[in-house]
């Protein structure tokens, strides 16, 4: 089957990196050392193609948390948001789009027809979902998003302040402020 022999390929390539791998600190060790940990959440796209930790050149990984959805969408992310901001104080939040992003070829009625198909009875469910289309443009949604968070009661007023919107572009490698 393609996606066992899929699996087999990336353990097979797993097998090798873990000859090279470098422990990672413990949640424990991190409390105790003196970096600063989990300051800074980025929320961005699920495509491959787009890794923050790359092009923000994060050498210090637990100074930063990192949540993908299709469109790096605001709303999907919020319960994380939240949970992590209770967990660890987040400061910074960076909203980031790109170029060339997929979610804007996203068609939700086509997919909700599918699923209304699939689940008989569950209609109410599938009218509720959200799958991050992005209407118009990546720079219309980042501002779209970042205004979403804040305007949320349930966001802590302190944050509502360093919450910023970018958009990277593909191309160039260039991250843009757009909101
Ligand atoms: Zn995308």
């Amino acid at each position: 089957m393609p996606s066992s022999s899929t699996l087999a390929t990336l353990l097979a390539r797993n097998a090798t990196y873990a000859t090279t791998h470098t422990p990672i600190p413990t949640n424990t060790q991190i409390k105790t050392s003196s970096t600063p940990a989990y300051k800074t959440l980025i929320i961005s796209c699920t495509d491959g193609r787009i890794s923050p930790d790359k092009f923000l050149d994060i050498q210090t990984p637990h100074e930063f948390l990192i949540h993908r959805n299709s469109g790096g969408r605001a709303k999907p992310a919020l319960p994380n948001l939240l949970a992590l901001d209770d967990l660890v104080t987040i400061e910074t939040v960076l909203v980031i789009g790109h170029t060339d992003c997929g979610a804007r070829t996203f068609d939700e009625e086509m997919i909700r027809a599918t699923l209304k198909q699939r689940a008989s009875g569950y209609e109410d469910v599938v009218a509720s979902l959200e799958f991050g289309r992005i209407a118009g443009s990546v720079e219309d949604s980042v501002k779209e998003d970042v205004k979403f968070i804040k305007e949320s009661p349930l966001v802590r007023d302190g944050l509502k302040d360093s919450i910023f919107g970018l958009v990277f572009d593909i191309k160039t490698g260039v991250l843009e402020r757009v909101a």
